[in-house]
């Protein structure tokens, strides 16, 4: 999360603002302060119009976080992890934790985003009609909450993944024909589709005089694309690993420290002698934790001959396990989600190896290269 602020948790989910939303808050605020408001009510003073963009920016940011609120209320309803929402340059997104199993549970997910944006559009909508007459600046800030919430339900209704649209179509195929695969494969063909059709509008208002319009369409054309692509790409994954079990892949002939070593003989003995980042850290055959070469990084040099490596390393309360029999893409994937190179592989408190995040990447190279599979 290094290019994003954390903002508090709601639910237990953690929310995060990326710094590119500054762009869009600028853009939105003078957008409207500068030519919305001054064209709804041409005698309100500037001032007052730059402070009703700026609230209506705070609220159209809220609208977005509602909307990815909803998606994330349904996915914890329906027994989904939801780690944390993201509001960045393109609107928000709501890390699900995995794929879901069930097309209805994918439909109920996805939809619910864009029907509180239009819940939200639709009330905005009444408050402006009904003070429409007695406050007409006021009434101006809903009239735009109005349209930009049914505007948000409409671009995320486009039937191409990974935006909710072509969720609710991924889910329907799915739903149709059993067939996961071919559902995802239609859903991020026609993300493709939409996200070249978007550039070319984009292409066509640039030469019709609309620049930074044509500039914005193209640039959302282009992110749609490559959040199409890599969503594919995620399931062909997915699919080379799907027989495939930790233990197929897990090391076994790893070595262990102990917890009083100093952080200095752990480079010495160990990483460097080894050429490995991480090591088991056990007593008495018991796992204690897991330490790697990050976690020496945190110690300064000067202090390796005197830190034991008990001090570093990530205790085994914290400590994220597989089983020998788990699946490598769900192995994967929780290494992934967590930034972790290495996970022990556990059976009835017993360690049976260790699963590195390179040596799945390495099968899977392996695998594209012979052309085998996926
Ligand atoms: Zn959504």
């Amino acid at each position: 999360m290094g290019d994003a602020w954390r903002l508090g948790s709601i639910l237990g989910i953690e929310l995060y603002i990326d710094k590119s939303w500054l762009i869009i808050f600028a853009l939105v605020t003078w957008t409207l302060a500068a030519h919305y408001f001054p064209a709804q009510n041409p005698s309100t003073p500037p001032f007052f119009n730059w402070a009703l963009g700026i609230i209506a920016s705070l609220l159209f940011f809220a609208s977005v976080l509602a909307h990815e609120l909803g998606h994330s209320i349904v996915a914890l309803k329906q027994g989904e992890q939801v780690r944390h929402i993201t509001l960045f340059i393109f609107g928000g997104l709501a890390q699900i934790g995995g794929e879901p199993d069930k097309p209805l549970k994918e439909f109920l997910i996805a939809v619910v985003g864009p029907l509180t944006s239009i819940a939200i559009g639709i009330i905005s909508g009444a408050a402006w009609w009904i003070i429409r007459e007695s406050s007409p600046s006021f009434a101006s800030l809903f009239r735009y909450l109005g349209i930009i919430n049914i505007a948000l339900a409409c671009f995320n209704l486009i039937p191409g993944f990974p935006l909710d649209g072509g969720r609710i179509l991924r889910a329907l195929i799915w739903g149709l024909t059993k067939n996961f695969r071919l559902a995802t494969r239609v859903a991020s063909f026609s993300g493709k589709v939409v996200a070249v059709l978007l550039i070319f509008w984009g292409i066509r208002l640039i030469f019709s005089g609309l620049t930074l319009n044509g500039v914005w369409t193209i640039f959302i054309g282009w992110f749609l694309y490559n959040a199409a692509l890599n969503s594919y790409r995620h399931l062909m994954i997915k699919d080379a690993l799907r027989e495939v079990r930790v233990e197929n892949l897990m090391i076994t002939n790893f070595e262990t420290v102990s917890e009083e070593m100093s952080i200095q003989q752990l480079v010495d003995d160990y990483i460097l002698r080894h050429r490995d980042r991480g090591f088991l850290v056990t007593r008495d055959g018991l796992v204690q934790g897991i330490v790697c070469l990050h976690d020496v990084k945190k110690i300064p040099r000067e202090q390796w001959h005197t830190t034991p490596v008990r001090d570093i390393m990530v205790p085994k309360d914290q400590l994220e396990n597989v089983s020998p029999r788990d699946d490598a893409s769900v192995a994967l994937e929780k290494l992934t989600a967590k930034s972790i190179h290495q996970v022990p592989v556990m059976e009835e408190n017993r360690v049976m190896g260790i699963l590195r995040r390179n040596d799945i990447l390495s099968y899977l190279q392996l695998h594209t290269d012979l052309g085998t599979k996926g």
